[in-house]
C-alpha cells in the first residue's frame, strides 16, 4: 500500500493513523503541534483532552455505554488506552489525561508503520488523505477544506438547540399546528404560554447561569446566531415576537391565541425527538434542564442533546460527504469533530471508521454501512443523511435510533436497555460478515 496521509494527531487522527497501521498500511501522521498552536490545546502530546477528562457513561443502556461496547468489539486503541488510563468515576469512564495522552503517544511511536511528522498542513495532500484537524482546524487548513468541499459548507461556530425526547413531552398541553398552515399540520409541537408564565419563563431564561466562554470564542460567536437568552435580554418581548410569537396560533384547549408559544420541530422522520425551535443556548446544562422545565408541556423533558455554542470548526455533513464521510470525487475523507460529530468519544468512533472505509477502499471491499440501531451507525446515518437540514454537531443519543415498534409500553430505563440489546445484535450480526475488515492475526475483535 501507498502511505495514507492523516492530518491530526488528535483522537480522531491517532485512532484513524493506529487502525490503518494494524492492517499494514503505512500512514503519514502530520500533527501541527509544537510548532503550531491551536487556541485550546495546552501540551504538544498526541491525542490531548482540551476540556472535561470523562469519555461519559460506561453503562450499555446510555448511548455512550452502547458507543464504548460498539468501539471495544471492534477493537478500539484509543479506548484501550482510555481504559487503562481511567481514574474512578462512578459510572463513567474518565481518564488522567496526562496518561491517556502518553499511551496514546506510546502506541504511535511504537508502530513501524507509523511515520510522525510534527508539521502544519496548509494544503489538501495528494494521494489518500483522512482530515482529522479537529474543531479547531488552524486556519489554513480550514481555507483548503472549505475550497474542497465548496461554497459556505463549513461552519466555525455552533449554536445548537436542545433536543428534547418526545416519549417525555405532556401532549395534554401541545398541540399540534404549523402558523398560519404555513406547513404540514404536523410539522410543529407547540407549548403554549399564558402571560404569567411567560413573564416567569423570562425572568428564569435572563438570570439563569451561562457557561463561561473561552477567550478565543468570544470573536464571532454572537454574530454566527443570537442565543435565546440574549435575544430575551434586549427587551421582555423580544422573544414573543421572534421565536416565541403565537401569530397564527390556537390552542386548542382555550379556542384562543396563545400569549406565546415555543415551538418545537421534529428532528428525524419518526418523530422521536424534538428540538426547541430559536432556542440556541449557552445556558450551563443544569440550568436548561431547570430552565426549559418551565416551559408548560415540558415539566418532565428528558434532554437528549442541550444546547451548545461554542467555537467549531465543522463541515455541512450531510451535504458535502458521502456516507463514508468522503468527500465525493476525491481520495479524501474527513473524520472526528470537523465532520460534525460531537465528542471525544465519537471522534475516536470517527476515526476508526474513517480507517476501515479506507481500508475497504485499499482492497476493493464495500463501504462500511453499520445497522442504523447502533450508536454509530445511528449517529454517522444522521450526520450524512442529505435530509437533515441545519446541521448541527450532535453526539450520539438514543433520539438517532428508530423506535421499538413492537408496540410494548416501556418506562425510559427498559426502552434504553431494549435498544442497546437490539443494537448489538445487529451490530454483530453485521460485523460478522466483514472479517475482511479484519484482517489482523489473533485479530483484536
Ligand atoms: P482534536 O482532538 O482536536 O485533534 C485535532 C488535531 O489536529 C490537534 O492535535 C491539532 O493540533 C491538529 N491540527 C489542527 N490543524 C492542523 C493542521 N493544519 N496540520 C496538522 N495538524 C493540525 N468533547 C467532549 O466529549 N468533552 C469535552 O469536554 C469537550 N470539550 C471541548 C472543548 C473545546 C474548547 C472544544 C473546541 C471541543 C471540545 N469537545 C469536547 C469536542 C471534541 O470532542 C474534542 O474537540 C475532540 O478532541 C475532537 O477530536 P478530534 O480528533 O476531531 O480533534
Amino acid at each position: 500500500f501507498d502511505p495514507v496521509i492523516v492530518v491530526g494527531g488528535g483522537l480522531a487522527g491517532c485512532e484513524c493513523a493506529l487502525q490503518l497501521a494494524k492492517r499494514g498500511v503505512p500512514v503519514k501522521l502530520f500533527e501541527m503541534r509544537p510548532h503550531t498552536n491551536s487556541p485550546a490545546h495546552r501540551t504538544d502530546g498526541l491525542a490531548e483532552l482540551v476540556c472535561s477528562n470523562s469519555l461519559k457513561a460506561t453503562r450499555i443502556d446510555s448511548a455512550a455505554g452502547l458507543l464504548k461496547e460498539e468501539l471495544a468489539r471492534m477493537g478500539s486503541e484509543l479506548l484501550q488506552c482510555a481504559n487503562a488510563a481511567s481514574v474512578p468515576a462512578g459510572g463513567a469512564l474518565a481518564v488522567d489525561r496526562e496518561a491517556f495522552s502518553s499511551l496514546v503517544e506510546e502506541k504511535v511511536g511504537n508502530e513501524e508503520l507509523i511515520e510522525l511528522v510534527r508539521e502544519e498542513v496548509t494544503t489538501i495532500p495528494t494521494g489518500r488523505v483522512v482530515i482529522a484537524a479537529g474543531p479547531l482546524c488552524s486556519p489554513a487548513l480550514s481555507e483548503a477544506v472549505l475550497e474542497l468541499v465548496g461554497g459556505s459548507s463549513l461552519s466555525f461556530f455552533d449554536a445548537a438547540a436542545p433536543i428534547v425526547d418526545a416519549e417525555s413531552l405532556d401532549c395534554s398541553v401541545l398541540f399540534r399546528q404549523s402558523r398560519y398552515g404555513e406547513a404540514e399540520v404536523g410539522d410543529y409541537l407547540n407549548a403554549p404560554f399564558t402571560k404569567d408564565e411567560y413573564e416567569a419563563f423570562i425572568d428564569a431564561l435572563v438570570t439563569a447561569d451561562r457557561v463561561v466562554l473561552k477567550d478565543f470564542e468570544h470573536g464571532g460567536l454572537f454574530q454566527a446566531c443570537q442565543p435565546a437568552e440574549e435575544v430575551a435580554r434586549t427587551g421582555r418581548d423580544a422573544l414573543r415576537f421572534g421565536a416565541m410569537k403565537p401569530v397564527g396560533l390556537t390552542d386548542p384547549r382555550t379556542g384562543r391565541r396563545p400569549w406565546a408559544a415555543l415551538q418545537l420541530r421534529a428532528e428525524n422522520r419518526e418523530g422521536t425527538a424534538y428540538n426547541l425551535v430559536g432556542f440556541q443556548t449557552n445556558l450551563t446544562f443544569g440550568e436548561q434542564k431547570r430552565v426549559f422545565h418551565m416551559v408548560p408541556g415540558l415539566q418532565n423533558a428528558e434532554f437528549f442533546r442541550y444546547g451548545v455554542m461554542h467555537r467549531n470548526t465543522f463541515v455541512d455533513a450531510p451535504h458535502v460527504l458521502d456516507s463514508t464521510f468522503a468527500v465525493p470525487g476525491t481520495q479524501v475523507r474527513l473524520a472526528g469533530q470537523i465532520t460534525g460529530t460531537e465528542g471525544y468519544t465519537e471522534a475516536i468512533a470517527s476515526g476508526l471508521l474513517a480507517a476501515l472505509n479506507t481500508y475497504a477502499d485499499l482492497i476493493g471491499a464495500a463501504p462500511v454501512a453499520l445497522p442504523k440501531t447502533g450508536a454509530l451507525g445511528a449517529l454517522v446515518a444522521y450526520a450524512t443523511d442529505p435530509a437533515t437540514e441545519d446541521y448541527q454537531p450532535m453526539h450520539v443519543n438514543f433520539g438517532l435510533v428508530p423506535s421499538l415498534e413492537d408496540g410494548v409500553r416501556r418506562g425510559k430505563r427498559d426502552r434504553y436497555r431494549a435498544y442497546a440489546d437490539r443494537a448489538l445484535a445487529d451490530f454483530e450480526a453485521y460485523l460478522a460478515t466483514r472479517d475482511e475488515l479484519f484482517p489482523m492475526k489473533g485479530a483484536s475483535r
